[in-house]
């Protein structure tokens, strides 16, 4: 099979408590029951009207908090990977201990819900080779944290060296992938267009014009965001955050779902194929 004549997109939500949201953490605010979780049934709702399975990175405690909810839509046929034990940025951790908190948060997600995790996305995108090298160790086919540009806070460090791109920004070695997210370069620099605050926050015709561009010229498309970023509740008052923090968490919210279906409608005109990232390492496989 000719891979490369087929276009694959991923719709992924980091499936997180409000609470772990980057800069609520750090903010260290008391936002007490609010969870916002609500907004994953809003995602899936978006996902299910185009016969889109969704890959749910999912916090461990968050897991524990929805489980029922979850296994429903396992049954439904999205998938489940692992966002951490908890939300802890990886590189905060030295390497014993990361491997010590993926092996329990993986025996316990596939305890939960009887089926194989086998992949893996870091809290704040936060991940280095050797930390890949434990993922591929404990047995996980796939990770999906790097951003491929530059982030200010707990940068990502994946070198690819020794990999080989079977898409754009899909790479492989020895069995183990990582499902790069999307950019798309002007004069030079690199621009995220796979979702989260990224898409939300820009200006639509803006951000618009670039994924299209970039699905015209790629083969693969990844979507990200968190719960929080569709739910129905109302973002909390949290005092002690930055000027651009306040902004992030409240900004662009309402009209999330319908430029999320227009990207959709873009990905569906320019043909791409809608795939979890396990059904994605099946297909690759055999690359
Ligand atoms: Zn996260």
């Amino acid at each position: 099979m000719m891979t490369d004549e087929k276009k694959y997109a991923v719709f992924t939500m980091d499936v997180e408590s409000f609470s772990d949201t980057e800069c609520v953490g750090y903010s260290g605010a008391d936002v007490g029951d609010v969870d916002m979780l609500d907004g994953l049934d809003e995602y899936i709702k978006i996902l299910e009207k185009h016969g889109i399975k969704a890959t749910m990175f999912t916090v461990c405690g968050t897991a524990e908090r929805i489980r029922g909810r979850l296994m429903d839509y396992i049954e439904r046929g999205h998938k489940i990977a692992l966002h951490g034990y908890d939300h802890t940025a990886p590189l905060l951790l030295d390497d014993n201990k990361f491997k010590e908190d993926i092996f329990r948060a993986k025996c316990r997600l596939e305890q939960i819900f009887g089926t194989e995790v086998c992949g893996y996305r870091a809290p704040c995108f936060s991940m280095d080779n050797n930390k890949l090298n434990i993922l591929k160790q404990l047995g996980f086919k796939y990770d999906s944290s790097r951003l491929g540009f530059e982030k200010a806070r707990h940068n990502t460090h994946i070198d690819m060296t020794g990999f080989r791109e079977l898409l754009n920004g899909v790479f492989c070695r020895d069995g183990f992938f990582e499902f790069g997210l999307s950019c798309q370069v002007f004069f030079g620099q690199k621009f995220p267009i796979s979702g989260g605050g990224y898409v939300r926050l820009s200006h639509w015709g803006f951000i618009k014009n670039a994924i299209d561009r970039y699905l015209k010229s790629s083969n693969y498309y990844v979507f990200y965001l968190h719960p929080f970023e569709l739910s129905r509740q109302k973002v909390p008052k949290i005092d002690n955050l930055k000027m651009y923090d306040k902004y992030y968490l409240s900004h662009g919210l309402s009209s999330y779902p319908s430029k999320i279906e227009a990207i959709i409608l873009s990905l569906k005109r320019l043909g791409y194929t809608f795939v979890t990232f396990e059904e994605l390492t099946e297909v690759m496989a055999t690359a």
